[in-house]
């Protein structure tokens, strides 16, 4: 058939159905949203005019034209010839490419080669065995509005071509549920991962271990780039016991603490670091105390004040009480009208803390800096019962939130 319209280009299928570079697909270049259907390898194309280009020309036509969309953060683009099967996935800058500058950053659109030679080659065969090649990639920069946008599609389409496989891009553009370890991203991909390749594992030089940590959260396989490409068999490459990956979420416990209320008027002085969990324990008692809250009615003498104005029910006060200084107008209070005292610890540690913050933050609740926790701690003074308490219950975290055991 001799070409008529520039419009289409097609792939024939190879036997089996199997998706590969003898694979049928066809695109409209002038609108590369208006693809046509194939069913059982005949071609059926709508407007009846498909030709046969030889295959390098499809490629290099099929794989510049990515198609790109923004959902919400994320911004995806696949390459017209992408078909999802399972998922090889890599991350990109580090793994996939370095810069080519030799600086930690690139400098423009064109500082990058391949991380080595074999990458081209390990993609194409994963691709030839039947897998989808896709990166998965962290570009906050595209968010604060450092980076363009559309110098990093032209870098992945330029990635792609040089490539010679269709893939898909995933980028995540803010700090939220889609940006790696976090795993939001699973959402737009319906295949299974048969592993992630990055090089933030938190090996002694990594910047990082959310490459590693995002693996651990999706429960598949790990590579470092060097193990997969340069068949490294290093220790530091292969064996992950001797990489950091910080605080471990998914030690934390699941079930609820034990805690009696008290069946005279009393006062419960709540004791923690931001995010350890005192308005959520504050509210479980809603029924039983009066609240008050320093987050919400901001200082203190607003909390002393609404004290006062409560006389008769038990009230939990819900703030960091982190020293005696701060504790003590509470106990003074409660001596002036004889009321019981009793302080509730939140028992959590500094790690602890800062993963229950990150994961307020990425999934959308208020968050407090991290500056706030290290303040905590740094000021922070066990209460005793010395200071005037009935009583101290240390409750450890725990929630059955299975979302929280998983790396942020
Ligand atoms: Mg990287």
């Amino acid at each position: 058939m001799e070409p008529n319209n520039v419009m289409y280009v097609a792939f024939v299928p190879s036997a089996g159905g199997v998706w590969s570079d003898d694979s049928i697909y066809i695109v409209s270049l002038d609108d590369p949203h208006d693809y046509c259907t194939f069913d059982n390898y005949y071609i059926q194309c709508t407007q009846c005019c498909v030709i046969f280009l030889s295959k390098l020309i499809i490629h290099n036509i099929i794989i510049a034209n990515m198609i790109w969309n923004t959902h919400e953060t994320l911004i995806v683009g696949r390459s017209a010839g992408y078909i999802e099967r399972s998922i090889a996935a890599f991350d990109m800058d580090g793994t996939i490419i370095k810069t080519k500058s030799g600086k930690r950053f690139p400098q423009n659109a064109n500082d990058w080669i391949f991380f080595c030679d074999r990458v081209p080659q390990v993609l194409q065969e994963l691709h030839k065995e039947g897998h989808s090649i896709a990166f998965i990639s962290n570009q906050l920069g595209i968010g604060l509005g450092k980076v363009d946008a559309n110098e990093i599609k032209k870098k992945i389409e330029n990635i792609a071509t040089a490539l010679d496989i269709p893939i898909i891009a995933l980028l995540a553009t803010a700090d939220d549920h889609l940006r790696k370890p976090r795993t939001g991203v699973q959402e737009f991909i319906n295949q299974k991962f048969i592993f992630y390749c990055g090089d933030a594992a938190g090996r002694k030089r990594d910047f990082a271990s959310s490459d590693y940590r995002f693996a651990l959260n999706l429960g598949i396989p790990f590579k470092t780039p060097e193990a997969l490409f340069l068949k490294s068999d290093h220790p530091n490459n292969n064996d992950s016991t001797l990489w950091d990956i910080g605080f471990d979420p998914r030690t934390i416990p699941s079930g609820a603490n034990e805690f009696t209320h008290a069946q005279h008027q009393e006062i419960i002085v709540l004791c923690g670091p931001p995010a350890s969990g005192k308005s959520s324990f504050a509210n479980e008692y809603n029924d039983r105390y009066d609240l008050i809250c320093q987050d919400i009615l901001k200082t203190k003498a607003k909390c002393l004040k609404k004290c006062r104005e409560t006389l008769s029910d038990s009230i939990i006060i819900d703030a960091t009480n982190r020293d005696v200084a701060t504790r003590s107008c509470w106990i003074e209070y409660a001596r002036s009208k004889n009321i019981p005292i009793r302080c509730v610890v939140m028992d959590v540690e500094k790690p602890l803390a800062m993963h229950l913050n990150t994961y307020r933050n990425a999934y959308g609740d208020k968050r407090v800096p991290a500056i706030a926790i290290h303040m905590f701690f740094s000021k922070y003074e066990p209460p005793t019962i010395g200071e005037g308490f009935s009583e101290i219950i240390t409750l450890p975290f725990r929630s059955d939130n299975a979302d929280l055991r998983r790396f942020v």
